[in-house]
């Protein structure tokens, strides 16, 4: 382990750590870093981990499979269908929390045959009004999606994501609501399929917000290395 960042990640670990409760989890969001840091929070004992991008994620779990046999990979960012096959070749594959369009689904429930065991689904929702979200918006495009879980397949539905409104100038307002949001359909839908789904919401600049409205998966990134 680098004594250069060790310490540095000790304090920071110890500081999410303390926030968390029995029901919230945290996912170090590591894209653009570096195997070694990976693997000094790995020997910290974290064990959830982020990447945004397909061809990144692959390299990195390929690489780091023998090191960190319990690492559980996150994939977080905006996934092509022609990335689906290589998705599914990521070792220790652990959930997608941006299935973000019932074509998505469907894509990704074609293909689950390579799957070597089972992954979990979060639905992303666009809570947000900014133009580059993806994500469900409706409630009837929430209703078919679900309609495409099946018992016995390899794709399990986990839960809901979001990712809060950031460049407004009441950006803690918008976060919340952003959340709200989220946790409303989380009940509803819960409710309505007999369903007890988790939520992924809350980075680096408003995880203490999600926290707050209860989140289940905080995605950490920039407060975690920088
Ligand atoms: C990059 C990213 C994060 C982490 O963001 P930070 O601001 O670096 O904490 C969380 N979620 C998604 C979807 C991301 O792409």
């Amino acid at each position: 382990m680098s004594p250069d960042f060790t310490n540095k990640f000790i304090e920071r670990l110890s500081r999410v750590r303390s926030q968390l409760t029995a029901e919230s989890h945290l996912i170090i969001v590591s894209k653009t870093r570096s195997i070694d840091e990976i693997m000094a929070y790995y020997e910290l004992g974290q064990r959830d981990f982020g990447e945004n991008k397909v061809q990144e994620l692959l390299e990195k779990s390929q690489l780091l499979q023998a090191r960190c046999p319990e690492i559980r990979w996150h994939m977080i960012g905006h996934l092509q269908s022609n990335k689906i096959k290589q998705l599914f070749l990521v070792p220790n594959l652990w959930a997608i929390h941006s299935v973000d369009s019932l074509e998505l689904l469907k894509k990704l429930i074609q293909s689950e045959s390579i799957l070597k065991g089972p992954v979990k689904i979060f639905l992303q929702l666009k809570t947000s009004h900014e133009e580059e979200k993806y994500g469900f918006q409706e409630r009837a495009q929430l209703d078919l999606a679900i309609g495409e879980f099946k018992k016995g397949q390899s794709l399990e539905l986990y839960g809901l994501m979001t990712m809060g409104e950031i460049r407004t100038e009441n950006f803690e307002e918008q976060a919340r609501r952003c959340f709200q949001d989220l946790n409303k359909l989380k009940k509803d839908l819960s409710k309505d399929f007999n369903l007890n789904l988790m939520s992924s919401m809350g980075m680096s600049q408003d995880y203490e917000l999600a926290l707050k409205e209860n989140s289940n998966w905080i995605r950490l990134g920039t407060m975690m290395f920088e």
